[in-house]
């Protein structure tokens, strides 16, 4: 076994060859989407089933095409940010693929312009089955789109609505806070101060969130009015459309009802006690009488480090147990140099998973730097990519898209696979303890603290739709209110804590977004109950559910493991087994601590 981590990198020729042939096969897709656009422009409501499977088909194609040179140009500039080929190629990429998306947008408009009752025919053919959950979503915006000078005259505010958004982005991305992390004083950005919450050091932690707040507070009222100009703004467009609740665009984009939404974050709201122990256990781990926001994610316990090889072996052993078709993906994955592993000078940051086509593998970009958390991103990636994978055999290329609630529940359940492999297997106890912490912290991040923002929104919305201004004092005790009934007396919230809403990018960008993670958190948590109860039963069933790809709604995609989303009692049960995480937590810090 190799015991040095190599540099391995992308593979991109199974993309492209080179910026050059790139810009020739976007030419020739561009020549594609004119050709599409001149024999079906003003048909599109007269064709037949197998006319308008033809023609969903060639779309099918042309997309995988595009999606295979958009990716290329993405990865390329993932790999070198600064370089100026691969910035000329995005550019291009992006003008090409909004002017490509132009000549086809009316393929859309005028399959929603059908009337109901000859859709629904049409749908119920065999020749669309493929495409019918895809279409049928598509014809639930009918009701809320206006007439075209409407919706001209929307279209045309939209630049000031991004004026709105780019002044809040720039606001909290110039930041520029004076902070000595040790080395002496820095200027210091949003994240850089967040980053140190995860370090040993309680006084540097202690320090990096006073230092946030006293730069937020001369900030604080602009972004306040950002964000009442564009609550207020999406108040008055819902009101024009129709629709009736300030939520019911995202929860419609994430194809789950109003009910369903309301059910787990109540059941959410109602199991903060777990937290709470966990607070209290950790305050004792860490010597304190009570926990203060800077320690919520102090690191506990000293793992071990993990060569690039030994994180290979966790994943391809834990896929392996589960079900060995994940483990073989996983290879063929890593065997054809589709993932880069190593941090460089000019490489994007984090880690993502980029599904291509039917015919080539999805990428994954890693920053691995030997931690224990960088062996379940691995894990957490590959949950993507074998998702895209199978999603891709099992649907067409539109069908196998998922929403953003669907999309991060394989990850996450890939991701649990690992941990709990590593959690049987590991005797390090150090490390085994901050597994556990880990895994429990990521879960109450994704849960509750994202619930918790949601509800934020819903009453910064009820404030402003009672006609009462979004001022940065208001916004300041709603996020107290919503943020105290999480926390409770288990954690002291700072009183700079109170502009902690100000600068969240979700609020300002895509409103509700968070209760999706809170979502995909949850439904893994209830998969991986029915997986423990009966894992032979249960393996082959969750594949099927990751070859279904996007091809119903989420609802109808889980409903095969008995779960009925809607109900109350479904989310509870989740909440058992994230107290089964808890106990293990308690129990496995404790037993490093002798
Ligand atoms: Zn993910």
């Amino acid at each position: 076994m190799a015991t040095t981590d190599q540099d391995i990198r992308w593979e991109l020729s199974d993309l492209c060859s080179d910026a050059d042939e790139a810009r020739e096969h976007w030419d020739a897709a561009s020549a594609r989407a004119r050709d599409i656009a001149t024999r079906y422009r003003g048909t599109v409501g007269e064709l037949d089933a197998p006319a308008l499977r033809e023609l969903f088909d060639e779309l099918d194609d042309l997309e995988q095409e595009l999606s295979r040179l958009g990716v290329y140009s993405y990865l390329r500039l993932s790999m070198a940010a600064t370089e100026v080929e691969a910035n000329d190629l995005a550019t291009f990429s992006r003008e090409r693929s909004a002017e490509i998306e132009n000549d086809l947008v009316f393929v859309g408009l005028e399959w929603i312009a059908i009337a109901d009752d000859r859709a629904e025919q049409l749908l119920a053919s065999d020749e669309l089955a493929a495409y019918a959950h895809k279409l049928r979503v598509e014809r639930l915006e009918k009701p809320y789109v206006l007439s075209e000078a409407e919706e001209q005259a929307l279209n045309a505010r939209r630049p000031m609505v991004s004026a709105w958004q780019s002044l809040h982005d720039r606001q909290v991305s110039t930041m520029e806070i004076p902070f000595d992390a040790g080395d002496g004083p820095e200027p210091h950005g949003v994240s850089r101060l967040l980053s140190y919450l995860y370090r040993p050091e309680r006084e540097l932690r202690l320090r990096a969130v006073d230092a946030l707040y006293e730069g937020l507070e001369p900030r604080v009222d602009v972004l306040a009015a950002a964000y009442d100009a564009l609550v207020g703004d999406r108040l008055t467009t819902d009101r024009l459309r129709g629709y009736t609740s300030p939520m019911q665009p995202t929860n419609m984009a994430n194809e789950l009802d109003d009910e369903t939404v309301e059910a787990m974050m109540s059941a959410t709201e109602e199991s903060y006690g777990i937290a709470h122990r966990w607070f209290a256990a950790k305050a004792e781990r860490l010597g304190l009488d009570k926990l203060t926001l800077a320690d919520q994610y102090a690191p506990i316990g000293d793992p071990r480090r993990f060569t690039w090889d030994e994180a290979v072996d966790v994943v391809d052993r834990s896929y392996t147990r589960f079900h060995p078709r994940l483990a073989e993906i996983f290879r063929e994955c890593v065997d054809a140099g589709h993932v880069d592993v190593l941090p460089r000078q000019g490489k994007a940051t984090g880690a993502y998973c980029t599904s291509v086509s039917k015919t080539i593998l999805p990428y994954v970009l890693m920053n691995f730097t030997n931690r224990l958390r960088d062996v379940s991103t691995l894990a957490h990636e590959f949950g993507h990519a074998t998702h895209n994978v199978l999603a891709l055999e099992g649907q067409t290329y539109r069908s196998h898209r998922v929403g953003l609630p669907l999309a991060e529940v394989p990850s996450t359940f890939a991701q649990s696979i690992a941990d709990d492999y590593l959690l049987e297997n590991e005797t390090d106890v150090g490390t085994r303890a901050a597994l556990a912490a880990d895994r429990l912290e990521n879960a109450f991040a994704a849960i509750y603290r994202q619930s918790v923002l949601a509800r934020f929104e819903q009453r910064a919305y009820a404030v402003r739709g009672e006609g009462r201004s979004l001022a940065a004092e208001r916004l300041n005790e709603l996020w107290w209110e919503e943020n105290g009934k999480y926390y409770g007396d288990s954690l002291e919230m700072p009183d700079g804590y109170r502009m902690g809403w100000s600068y969240i990018p979700h609020f300002i960008h895509v409103r509700f977004y968070t209760y999706a993670y809170s979502f995909a958190q949850l439904v893994a948590l209830l998969l991986y109950r029915r997986y423990r109860e009966d894992a032979k039963a249960f393996a082959p069933k969750y594949l099927d559910l990751l070859r279904a790809g996007g091809s119903a709604s989420p609802a109808d995609l889980v409903a095969p493991f008995g779960l009925d989303l809607r109900s109350p009692d479904t989310w509870r049960e989740a909440f058992a087994e994230l107290e089964a995480f808890c106990d293990e937590a308690v129990t496995l810090t404790a037993q490093a601590q002798q």
